[in-house]
């Protein structure tokens, strides 16, 4: 999608402003003075009447600061100049557009709270000497503010959905070389048997069709679905329906030349390799993905992050549940480098990462942040029993012998900063806590945990 440029949009929303008058200007910033609170109002209660939106904008955190910063936003809005820096501005638009993507609130309900303020706003013009220029000038600023939040919106959208895709094919990469195997065999199986019931002489209603096949069953459900949108999902689905619906029922003629009956059995043949072709061009692909594991630690890649947050904020909020996430950074790791050469400090990296992972649930989830650091998600857990989680972690890494290449010992220690999610719905939020308090560890003396507030 191509973005309209931020320098595009300077000198839009100059254009208007340099075509308004001062007079103007000073009505539109004083009815925002004079009105913020019912403004900010007119906006959101709108948008918590729709039920989706309620779910997380209900949320008393996001209702303190909602009101607070929504006055704000049309105080800035409406009080622009000609003469004023706009980059902040456009800035201002483009984060908002950024937060409701990523807390899920869709572009609709947002045109429409703009739209409930553009009748406040014009309810309380009434009256005004200079009502339709003011109203006319707000509303273009409304809009203005709209068209870039939107076009964020829509690019971290995008992004979020690309996400979740390579996510989804990730979830079956993790066992996709033993599927493979038995999928080919499953389709050679069902090949193998078909040939020899022909063979026998069975008739068409006596063969099991493709589709009811144990490969069949699997492409079906699974395999289209995790596929799905790849050329060669379709050209399987293709194929199993020109064998079931076309190839089989031929068989059905009894009195067949043997070289029709042949020319049957090799498309028989042919459909099915090209089937299995496009399977393995399909696994190849995903093998590939193997990039979504972090190369050194085999950990997950830290893109996958946003999407598995999401996820478990959306399933904390429909289940009333709580999950903690550790942010976990090497004390002094930097020394290790330094003193034995960064490949020790790799192989140091590596056998952390095991003890992380053996150190959770298989609920859980441990990514590799980057560097030093790892980010460990624990599902259904309070911030009590993660400290206590943690508090293990910590000790099994302050006691654990690394040992390395020609004999060397090394003993490290972690710092951990960890934050319950508290019911807002922004993940980048609940990171910064966790980020937060692994400082303030650092800053205490390393080798601690810090629950986040
Ligand atoms: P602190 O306790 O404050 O976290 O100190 P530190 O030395 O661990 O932190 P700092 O951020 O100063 O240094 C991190 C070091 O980690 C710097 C870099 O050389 C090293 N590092 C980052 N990624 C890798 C990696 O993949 N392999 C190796 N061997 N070292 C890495
Ligand atoms: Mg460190
Ligand atoms: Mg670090």
């Amino acid at each position: 999608m191509t973005q309209i440029s931020t320098e595009q949009l300077i000198k839009e929303w100059q254009v208007l402003l340099e075509s308004t008058p001062k007079s103007i200007y000073h009505c539109a910033q004083q009815l925002a003075q004079q009105h913020a609170p019912q403004l900010a109002e007119s906006f959101y209660k709108h948008m918590l009447e729709d039920p989706h939106a309620a779910q997380f904008l209900s949320n008393e955190q996001v209702q303190e600061r909602l009101s607070g910063s929504m006055q704000n936003w049309i105080i800035t809005l409406f009080s622009l100049t000609a003469d004023e820096d706009l980059r902040p501005v456009i800035a201002q638009q483009k984060h908002i557009g950024d937060v409701h993507a990523r807390i899920d609130i869709p572009v609709h309900l947002v045109l429409r709270g703009a739209r409930v303020l553009k009748e406040t706003v014009a309810r309380l013009l009434n009256g005004h000497a200079e009502q339709a220029e003011c109203l006319i000038f707000t509303s273009a600023l409304i809009d203005m503010a709209m068209e870039v939040m939107s076009q964020a919106y829509s690019a971290s959208n995008d992004k979020n959905s690309r996400a979740e895709e390579s996510y989804r094919l990730f979830s079956i990469a993790q066992n996709s070389a033993h599927e493979k195997d038995r999928q080919r065999a499953a389709l050679l199986d069902w090949e193998n048997q078909v040939m020899f019931d022909i063979a026998m002489g069975l008739q068409f209603n006596q063969l099991s069709t493709l589709a009811a096949s144990e490969f069949g069953l699997w492409f079906r459900h699974k395999g289209s679905h995790a596929f799905e949108g790849a050329d060669e999902t379709g050209l399987i689905s293709a194929s199993i329906d020109q064998i079931d619906t076309v190839i089989l029922p031929m068989f059905k003629l009894a009195q067949q030349q043997p070289e029709q009956h042949q020319q049957l059995l090799r498309s028989l043949h042919e459909q099915a390799r090209s089937i299995a072709y496009h399977l393995d061009t399909l696994f190849a692909q995903v093998n590939e993905l193997e990039s979504g594991r972090d190369v050194l630690t085999h950990l997950l890649n830290r893109k996958f992050l946003p999407v598995v947050l999401s996820k478990e904020i959306n399933y904390a909020r429909q289940h009333k549940r709580h999950f903690c996430i550790l942010v976990i950074d090497v004390d002094n790791f930097k020394n290790i480098n330094d003193s034995h050469g960064h490949e020790v400090g790799d192989i140091v990296l590596q056998q952390l990462a095991v003890l992380l992972s053996n150190g959770c649930r298989s609920g859980d989830y441990v990514f590799r942040q980057g560097g030093e650091e790892f980010l460990m998600l624990l599902v259904d857990i309070t911030a009590e029993k993660a400290a206590k989680v943690a508090e293990k972690l910590r000790l099994l890494i302050e006691k654990e012998e690394f040992r390395l290449p020609h004999g060397l010992v090394l003993k490290i220690t972690i710092s951990i900063g960890l934050a319950q999610y508290s019911g807002h719905p922004d993940p980048q939020k609940l990171v910064n806590r966790a980020d937060d308090a692994l400082y303030m560890a650092k800053g205490q003396g390393r080798n601690r945990i810090i629950v986040a507030d």
